[in-house]
């Protein structure tokens, strides 16, 4: 048996242009707010949408007389610092930000169902910041994930601390719903899961209660948020090119934090595991999407910047036809647009960073494979065109050697007419 998909409707790298622009900003968002990214991601077997607010490292610092003397000249310091720090600064303080922020998720017509906060959404853990991000976030209608970053329970002079670990991490154990460990919210089709990882490792017990004994075994798809971002290579050279030091989670170069078992358990767990459908991080202020192993990860800039992200989960635009090897594909079946491969089978051998694509063959990713595309293929073998981006690398490469040319083109017309009954039989 071959499995094959269908997909139902346009490419998936269509969609995504189809779909953007329906991601609801509303009219009237803030000028707090400078860019909203937009992500989509797509889940077999749901039945409706989902809308979620990524929100990471506001930094949000209110600076109250009531704060001790010490924090007070800080808190100033840092206030005045989030609202000036070229280029990455929307001129505003940081906890206006958040609340602009806050609004666009309450607002019934973006239709949040979740925001998820993945640390460092206080600058420090001053009473009267605790207090600001725990009422904001537990009066809001809209619900919330919250986990750690290194700085929501750390002071400059306390830094990762047992002190601080025993004085400061409770405090906000309230805004993140009792648990400071770990949480999820569970929607039927899949599951959100948060996992405090601020300090760059895992605790044996998130591991053991948590993601091994209540997560793994539903048997779910999972997004998992977290603060720090997971290695591979493209985050660990840019966090040594800005600060010298690879700040990625479970760095095989990494020696500043520990690499424990249960800490390679989870990056083994949420890289190589089909069920964890995508990473979602902070800590590194910038905006990021890529892969750690199989998974996609997408870095959000920090908050204070006026950056969040909107992200979809829809169901998936495909749906899985399995045909047996002998089956024959005629041409009237490619034009209704069956002539598919998985869009996961291109991550089952190698962890490579390829865009999920439906339609094999379909070089001018029109939806439809037809002469049209053995046609695009000899313009790119030609020259007179380019296979610019991966998407229309590895739809055109249909004998799957790494190479566009003439076979990949006859391939399709083979297929198209009937000769061969697939791209398989080639
Ligand atoms: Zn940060
Ligand atoms: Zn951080």
């Amino acid at each position: 048996m071959i499995k094959k998909i269908v997909c139902t409707a346009l490419p998936l790298v269509f969609l995504f242009s189809l779909i953007l622009p329906a991601v609801s900003v509303s009219a009237e968002t803030d000028d707090h707010i400078r860019d909203i990214e937009e992500t989509v991601i797509e889940i077999d077997g749901l039945t409706e949408k989902y809308d979620f607010l990524h929100i990471t490292d506001s930094h949000a610092v209110v600076v109250s007389s009531n704060s001790s003397s010490s924090y007070y000249a800080h808190s100033v310091s840092r206030y005045n610092q989030f609202m000036s720090q070229e280029p990455t600064t929307n001129g505003y303080p940081a906890s206006e930000t958040l609340e602009a922020m806050y609004a666009y998720a309450e607002d019934p017509a973006n239709d949040i169902d979740c925001v998820w906060l993945t640390g460092d959404n206080i600058d420090f853990p001053t009473t009267t910041n605790v207090n600001f991000i725990t009422n904001l976030v537990n009066n809001s209608p809209v619900d919330h994930l919250y986990c750690f970053g290194n700085h929501d329970w750390t002071f400059p002079d306390d830094y990762f601390t047992a002190n601080g670990r025993s004085t400061y991490r409770p405090r906000l154990t309230s805004a993140m719903g009792g648990n400071n460990l770990y949480g999820y919210r569970d929607y039927g089709a899949f599951l959100v899961v948060i996992i405090d990882n601020s300090e760059n490792y895992i605790y044996y017990s998130q591991v053991a209660d948590f993601i091994r004994n209540t997560i793994v075994p539903k048997n779910k798809p999972v997004i998992l948020l977290c603060h720090v971002p997971f290695y591979n290579s493209y985050l660990a050279s840019y966090a040594r090119s800005v600060w010298n030091s690879d700040e990625t989670m479970a760095s095989p170069s990494n020696t500043k934090y520990p690499y424990n078992a249960s800490t390679k358990y989870i990056y083994e767990w949420a890289t190589t595991n089909t069920n964890v459908k995508a990473i979602f991080c902070g800590h590194f202020h910038i905006n990021y999407e890529g892969y750690t192993g199989r998974t996609p990860i997408y870095i959000t800039a920090s908050g204070y910047s006026g950056t969040m992200r909107h992200i979809v989960v829809k169901p998936t635009s495909c749906t899985v036809h399995t045909w047996d090897e002998g089956e024959v594909i005629t041409p009237a079946t490619a034009r209704a647009g069956s002539l598919f491969r998985t869009c996961t089978t291109c991550f089952d051998e190698e962890y490579i960073d390829i865009p999920p694509i439906c339609t094999f063959g379909d070089s001018d990713g029109d939806g439809i494979v037809t002469t049209g595309d053995s046609h695009t293929i000899r313009q790119i073998i030609g020259r007179a065109i380019a296979a610019d981006t991966d998407a229309v690398f590895y739809a055109s490469d249909v004998n799957e050697d790494g190479k566009i040319n003439a076979k990949d083109s006859l391939l399709i017309r083979k297929v198209i007419a009937g000769v061969i009954p697939s791209f398989d039989a080639n």
